[in-house]
């Protein structure tokens, strides 16, 4: 008899949904995670008395019985996180060389602000948002297809705007509603959040994005680790095991249970496995390579991953709110055309300036949630970063990569703060703590492919059909779940982790 009736690989935000599923469904589960500390991206870090919180800035849909509010609810830690709500006025300051749009709170509202601020553009505008509309309607529908050839018939009948844009870049969508170069920056401009400028990103990434922030923007209370522990903590009250320091190195079938096996040697069997880390991993390196059938590691093998980035975690005595620093994030553009600022991020040195961050400042959105101490502020500073530059070091564990490691990314680091003193003067005069990460801190912490910051890239070839789905792997009991399959971000992770969550429950039924 198998060890457990499911394990799953990986504690991000994916596979710990996955785990609290199945065992508040009464399942046995073991959650394998390889690093010390459980949660992926959103298990944050501390140095001295600051925390910092890598992979969660905000998230949208969170008032109570919105779409992520009820995803938590579901596995009853809907109440367990406080949600601080940022600025509905304006969470976001996308800052172009002479105009600033602030995203506000609310669809009508956001709709009305585009328009005061390009009043010629009103028939644009209105276009974009009746795709928009078209889109999230049609992506609602297709969540009970899985993939059958004669529901997606019917459903693309019912949804031509699909046949439109579901094969095409952001950029298509943006040309056919304006030929104003500022609006169509504005309308792009949050793809920092999938990583992919509108040239290459997916229509469908692009709007779920939008459509998530506008219902509004929060942070919980405490930082990603406050999530992260209502989930651990859900884990336990059901009975889960939790085991950290537990890499994964193979996942194989015999008599049709698995067995999985960690890198001390040890080996688990159960009836189901969830994995949670990329699928271009488990699929391409995990799973027994005679399971896996030839389409399935062709398409592992193609798949791009997404842009890797610097960040600068810092500790400041500068008092934020006196100058002006609110809970908005700031996000700099250089360029009104972003493609072109993609560019400018050259893959093989340091660039001089960069031409677009996001500064935040999780201490000023959550005063009280224990970021900084008293008197001090935490500021995050992220900007691309390509893996080409430090691929050198790429076999090094953390913390052991060298002195000329060291100097670049410090290197670079200084760079990002000077360019960020545009928006807090005076910052590399302050600094009480600077800590940097570069693409190989992904790769080392999340176990992310090339440093990706979200999965596979989000280009319309890789989204939906051409990503993962929670079934694609090709063999029974094997489920995906995580950034590789519906796509980046906490509440799409979620997502997946409950959808994968319920096939393998339904699976592990008499
Ligand atoms: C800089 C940055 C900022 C972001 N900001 C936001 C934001 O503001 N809002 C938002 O919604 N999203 C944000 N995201 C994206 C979001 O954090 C991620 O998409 C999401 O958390 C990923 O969850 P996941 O389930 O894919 O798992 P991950 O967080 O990728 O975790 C995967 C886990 O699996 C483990 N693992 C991998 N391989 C193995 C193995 N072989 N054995 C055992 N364990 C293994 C890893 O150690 C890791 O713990 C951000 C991401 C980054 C990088």
């Amino acid at each position: 008899m198998a060890d457990y009736d499911a394990i799953v690989i990986g504690s991000g935000a994916g596979g710990m949904s996955a785990s609290l599923k199945l065992a508040r469904c009464g399942f046995s589960v073991l959650l394998l995670e390889a690093m010390p500390a459980f949660g992926g991206y959103l298990n944050p870090f501390r140095r001295r008395n600051y925390t910092f919180n890598p992979g969660l800035h905000y998230l949208g849909e969170l008032a109570r019985e919105d779409s992520f509010w009820r995803l938590l609810d579901e596995l009853g830690i809907g109440e367990a996180v406080r949600f601080v709500e940022l600025d509905p006025e304006g969470f976001d300051r996308y800052l172009f060389p002479d105009y600033e749009l602030r995203v506000c709170k609310g669809r009508e509202h956001f709709i009305e602000r585009l328009i005061s601020d390009f009043p010629k553009e009103e028939r644009g505008i209105e276009k974009f948002f009746e795709a928009f509309d078209k889109i999230i309607e049609a992506v609602k529908a297709s969540r009970s297809m899985e993939g059958e050839v004669l529901k997606m018939l019917s459903f693309m009948l019912k949804h031509p705007i699909m046949l439109r844009y579901s094969r095409v870049p952001y950029q298509r969508l943006l040309d056919e509603v304006t030929s104003d170069r500022r609006l169509q920056a504005a309308l792009a401009a949050p793809c920092g959040s999938y990583g992919v400028p509108p040239a290459r990103a997916s229509v469908i990434t692009a709007i779920m994005v939008w459509a998530h922030y506008l219902k509004g923007a929060y942070y919980p209370h405490g930082g990603g680790g406050a999530l992260r522990d209502a989930f651990v903590k859900g884990l336990r009250k059901h009975g889960a095991e939790l085991k950290n320091r537990s890499r994964v190195v193979s996942i194989n079938k015999q008599g049709g249970e698995f067995v999985v096996e960690i890198e001390s040697d040890h080996r688990y069997t159960a009836r189901a496995v969830i994995s949670d880390a990329d699928p271009v991993i488990t699929l391409g390196r995990l799973v027994n390579p005679k399971l896996v059938a030839p389409r399935i590691k062709t398409k592992a093998s193609r798949m791009r991953p997404s842009a890797g980035a610097l960040c600068a975690f810092i500790g400041t005595d500068l008092d934020l709110p006196s100058i002006g620093i609110t809970d908005a994030n700031i996000i700099h553009y250089s360029d009104y055309d972003i493609n072109k600022v993609y560019e400018l991020f050259p893959v093989s040195r340091p660039p001089e300036d960069f031409p677009s961050f996001f500064i935040t400042s999780p201490s000023v959105k959550d005063p009280d949630g224990g970021h900084a101490p008293e008197g001090y502020h935490t500021i995050e500073i992220i900007t691309g970063a390509s893996y080409e530059l430090f691929k050198k070091w790429a076999n090094l564990p953390s913390g052991k990569r060298g002195d000329e490691y060291k100097a670049l990314k410090e290197k670079m680091g200084e760079r990002l703060i000077a360019a960020a003193e545009r928006y807090i003067p005076g910052l590399s005069q302050h600094l009480d703590l600077v800590e940097y990460a570069t693409p190989l801190s992904n790769a080392y912490w999340v176990n992310a492919v090339r440093g990706g910051c979200y999965g596979p890239e989000h280009s319309p070839d890789q989204i939906g059909r051409g990503r993962f789905t929670s079934f694609t792997a090709g063999i029974d009991g094997l489920f995906l779940a995580g950034a590789g399959t519906i796509g980046c971000g906490v509440m799409p992770c979620v997502a997946s982790g409950i959808l994968a969550g319920g096939k393998a429950a339904s699976y592990l039924e008499p």
